[in-house]
């Protein structure tokens, strides 16, 4: 197995890793980014990004990853195609296998992978994916003005999506395969007392239906009870909202991660408890999951990989 030792090695390629390389390649720290399973990110998957400081005609989700990316080579920065299959961070350098072929060594390292939200599995999530299906309702809620929308899942992020989305569209529907609201109690009540959310107990999503996007939904009430009911409901747009995956699986036998999976982070710092290794980004956010939270974490991160380099000789 070949092996290369680099200053710093980022982690994922969306707005976390390409600002933490923008910063790192900036400082001469010459830093390595792979890619991981989705260049780009989330944001490749959305349509367009109207909330993107320095955008004021909006960008599309494609688009500003390009941009960052060429930002990101412009300082240098080396940008490869690889997923890392095996950690070490028993010592310093860290020693990280990519494609289970190739070993590198790094003195800093920072994780930005990202979460990926959890869908249904259904053939129309992918069918309909940027033409009325959503995972996440502050980038895409506004092209839904006095439409009518359903988000799908009885937790806090439902409900606040759920919220979120009838301050904008006609009528919210909250699909909730349950008989009750999983969300804290703050919410649920905000909900249920809300005039345009309509909240659809016991309520499984089948498919979903349209000529040139989402124009419906197909519902089944009480699945396998002797009233199952199935029906379909006409929507613009169908937000999923069950739950992230942080991908953070190959990392947690060496640094702290909450029950969900997100990296633990030393207070407001990206720092993790293995010095020189750092987290940015939605892997380690389970609250905001923004381009600009991630974006803003990144740079915290690099400037942390600078400084530990500086501190221990190594710049
Ligand atoms: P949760 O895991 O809390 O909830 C997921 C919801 O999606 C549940 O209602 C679950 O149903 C439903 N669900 C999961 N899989 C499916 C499926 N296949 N079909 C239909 N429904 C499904 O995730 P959240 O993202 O809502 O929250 C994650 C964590 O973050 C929680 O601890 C939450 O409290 C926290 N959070 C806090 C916020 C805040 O404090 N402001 C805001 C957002 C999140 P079921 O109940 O049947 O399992």
């Amino acid at each position: 197995m070949s092996t290369e030792r680099v200053k710093c090695l980022i982690i994922g390629s969306g707005p976390a890793g390409y600002t933490a390389a923008i910063y790192t390649g900036r400082a001469n720290i010459n830093p390595v980014l792979y890619e991981g399973i989705q260049p780009g990110g989330q944001l490749t998957i959305t349509t367009e990004v109207e909330n993107f400081p320095g955008y004021p005609e909006g960008i599309t989700g494609t688009q500003l990853m390009d941009d960052l990316r060429a930002q990101a080579e412009r300082f240098g920065v080396e940008i490869r195609t690889g997923i890392i299959t095996k950690v070490d961070f028993s010592e310093r350098p860290y020693k990280l296998t990519i494609d289970d072929e190739k070993e590198i060594e790094a003195e800093t390292v920072i994780i930005s992978t990202g979460a990926s939200a959890k869908y249904l599995g259904l053939d129309d999530e992918k069918k309909y994916a940027g033409m009325g299906v959503s995972a996440c309702a502050t980038c895409d809620g506004f092209f839904y003005r006095k439409k009518v929308v359903a988000v799908v899942g009885g937790g806090d992020t439902a409900c606040e999506e759920a919220v979120y989305l009838a301050g904008l569209a006609k009528q919210v529907y909250l699909i909730v395969r349950k008989p009750y609201l999983r969300a804290s109690q703050i919410m649920q009540e905000r909900v249920l007392n809300h005039p345009k959310i309509q909240v659809l107990f016991e309520h499984n999503t089948v498919g979903l239906f349209g000529e040139n996007g989402v124009e419906g939904v197909h519902l089944v009430k009480r699945k396998g009870e002797a009233d199952e009911e199935y029906y379909d409901l006409a929507i613009d747009g169908f937000f999923l909202a069950i739950g992230h995956n942080p991908n953070s699986e190959v990392f947690k036998p060496w640094i702290e991660t909450d029950e969900v999976g997100y990296i633990v982070t030393e207070g407001a710092t990206p720092r993790t408890r293995v010095p020189g290794v750092f987290a940015a980004g939605d892997v380690a956010d389970p609250h905001y999951r923004q381009a600009i939270t991630a974006a803003g974490s990144g740079c915290k991160a690099a400037i942390e990989a600078e400084r530990f380099l500086s501190a221990n000789g190594l710049l």
